[in-house]
C-alpha cells in the first residue's frame, strides 16, 4: 500500500514534468516563426524545376549547411545513371541523421525538393517567395517546400527541448518525385536507406492538409496506343486507310464500355477527393498524321491520309484491382476491334506502372500523427488516401518499410496551380504535430507507472 502511494506520487511528478516539456516544445515552435518563414522563402528561391532537374546540388548544399548547424550528420548522394541524370542535371539527394542520447527507433522525414513547371497565370514571382497576409507564395510553396521547412523546424525545436531523446531523426531532401522518384527515393531505397533495420517510421510532408493522415495512394498504368493506316492522297482517302478514324473507334469503345465500367467500381480506400474513389483514366495526348503546326503558321496543309495515330493513356487504379486486370481490360477492347472493324490494327507500348500502396491505419506512425492532430488541433484526424502516387510506393515496395504516412501542411488542390501558396499558421500547426509525434516516439523517459 505504502509503496504504491510512492509510485503514484512519482508518476504524477513525472507526468507534470512531461507536460511542461510539451508546453516548452510547442512554444519553441511558435518562437521559430520568423525562421520558418525565412527557411521556406529560401527554399522557394532555389528554382528546382523538374524537368529538367535544375539546382538539385544547390538545394542539397543549402540543406546540408542548415542541418549540419543543427547537429545532423549529412550525406550528399548522386543517383548516378537514373533517368535524366547527367553532368548538366545531376540527380543529387541529401540524407541527414541526428542520433539521440539512447538507443531507440528512427523517425525519417522525407521531402522531395523538385517542383513542376510554372505554367501561366501567375500574379506574383513564382520564385520570389513573397509573404502576403500570412501566406508564402511560389512554385513548390505547398508541394512541398513548406512541408520540408515545417519538418526541419519540428526536428530542431524537438532536439532543443529534448536533448536527451532516444533513437534518431533523419531528414532527407530527394530528387525527381514529380517524375517518378527514380533518381530520388527509389535510388535511396535500393541503397538501403529505407531498410527497416535503419528506419522504423517515415513521414512524408506532402500537402494533404494539416488535419489529415494520408495512408497511401492508388496505382497507375501509363501506355501509348498506336493505330495504323495506309498513306494515300487526301483527295482520294478511299485509296488509303485513315489511322485517325481507327483511333476514333478506340475512343468510342472507351466512351461506351470502359468509362462506364470504371465509374461503377468503388474502393474501400479513403481516397480524396470523392471522385477518385472510382477507377479513372485520362487521355493525356493524341496525335495523328501531319506534324502539328504553330497556330500562327502560314504553311498550308499537305494532303495525306494519316497512316499512324497515337494516344497516351493514364489509367489510375484501385487497391481492389490488379495490374493484369487493368491491362487486360484495355487490350480486350482493342482485340475486339481487331475482330469487328475492317483493317483495324494496333500496337500498345507500356510506358510505366505503379502499384497501389496502403499503410494500415493502426500502424504506429499513423496512430501517433492522428493522436497529435487531436492534441494540437482539438479535433479528430481524418484518414485519407491520395488519388495520385507519391514516393511512398518506393519506401513500401523497394524499402519494404510499411510504417509510412504522408502528413504535411498545405492544400492539396493548390499543388501545381498558379499562385501556389502555403499558410504560415498551417505550417506552425503541422510542425507542432510532427514535433509532438517525435516526443511520443523518441521517448526520453519511460511512461509513468
Ligand atoms: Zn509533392
Amino acid at each position: 500500500m505504502h509503496e504504491l502511494r510512492i509510485v503514484s506520487i512519482r508518476s504524477l511528478a513525472d507526468s507534470r514534468r512531461m507536460n511542461t516539456r510539451l508546453t516548452t516544445l510547442m512554444q519553441a515552435i511558435t518562437d521559430r516563426r520568423d525562421d520558418l518563414i525565412a527557411l521556406t522563402q529560401d527554399l522557394i528561391r532555389i528554382p528546382t524545376l523538374n524537368p529538367p532537374g535544375d539546382n538539385y546540388r544547390e538545394i542539397c548544399e543549402y540543406l546540408d549547411k542548415r542541418l549540419r548547424r543543427s547537429g545532423f550528420e549529412t550525406e550528399l548522394i548522386r543517383a548516378h545513371g537514373t533517368p535524366g541524370d547527367c553532368d548538366v542535371y545531376p540527380r543529387w539527394n541529401i540524407v541527414a541523421r541526428r542520433t539521440g542520447a539512447h538507443p531507440g527507433d528512427c523517425v525519417h522525414f522525407n521531402s522531395h525538393t523538385d517542383v513542376v513547371d510554372v505554367g501561366r497565370g501567375w500574379t506574383v514571382d513564382p520564385f520570389g517567395g513573397a509573404l502576403i497576409d500570412g501566406k508564402i507564395y511560389g512554385r513548390g510553396a505547398c508541394d512541398m517546400k513548406g512541408g520540408l521547412a515545417a519538418s526541419i523546424i519540428a526536428a530542431e525545436a524537438f532536439i532543443a527541448t529534448y536533448p536527451d531523446f532516444a533513437g534518431a531523426i533523419e531528414i532527407s531532401g530527394t530528387a525527381d518525385e514529380e517524375s517518378g522518384g527514380y533518381g530520388g527515393v527509389a535510388y535511396l531505397a535500393e541503397k538501403g536507406y529505407f531498410d527497416p533495420a535503419r528506419v522504423q517510421h517515415v513521414i512524408i510532408p506532402e500537402p494533404l492538409n494539416k488535419d489529415r493522415v494520408c495512408l497511401g495512394h492508388r496505382g497507375g498504368w501509363w501506355a501509348e496506343i498506336e493505330t495504323f493506316g495506309e498513306i494515300a492522297h487526301g483527295s482520294m482517302p478511299f485509296l488509303g486507310d485513315c489511322a485517325v478514324r481507327h483511333m476514333g473507334a478506340v475512343i468510342n469503345e472507351f466512351e461506351e464500355k470502359l468509362y462506364p465500367a470504371m465509374a461503377a467500381r468503388h474502393t474501400d480506400m479513403p481516397v480524396v477527393p470523392q471522385g477518385a474513389r472510382s477507377s479513372t483514366m485520362n487521355i493525356n495526348a493524341i496525335h495523328g498524321g501531319q506534324a502539328e503546326q504553330l497556330k500562327d503558321s502560314t504553311a498550308l496543309p499537305s494532303h495525306c491520309v494519316p497512316d499512324s495515330c497515337r494516344i497516351v493513356i493514364d489509367r489510375r487504379f484501385l487497391v481492389e484491382e490488379t495490374l493484369d486486370q487493368v491491362r487486360d481490360e484495355v487490350t480486350g477492347l482493342l482485340d475486339n476491334l481487331k475482330l469487328t472493324r475492317p483493317r483495324f490494327d494496333y500496337a500498345l507500348h507500356e510506358l510505366n506502372h505503379v502499384l497501389p500502396s496502403m499503410t494500415d491505419r493502426d500502424a504506429p506512425i499513423a496512430q501517433s500523427i492522428a493522436a497529435q492532430i487531436q492534441n494540437v488541433l482539438g479535433k479528430p484526424a481524418e484518414f485519407v488516401a491520395s488519388p495520385g502516387t507519391y514516393d511512398q510506393k518506393h519506401i513500401d515496395r523497394i524499402g519494404k518499410l510499411k510504417n509510412c504516412v504522408a502528413y504535411g501542411p498545405g492544400i492539396l488542390e493548390l499543388a501545381h496551380k498558379p499562385d501556389e501558396y502555403i499558410g504560415v499558421d498551417d505550417m506552425i500547426d503541422s510542425a507542432q504535430v510532427m514535433a509532438r509525434s517525435l516526443a511520443q516516439i523518441l521517448k526520453t523517459e519511460p511512461d509513468p507507472a
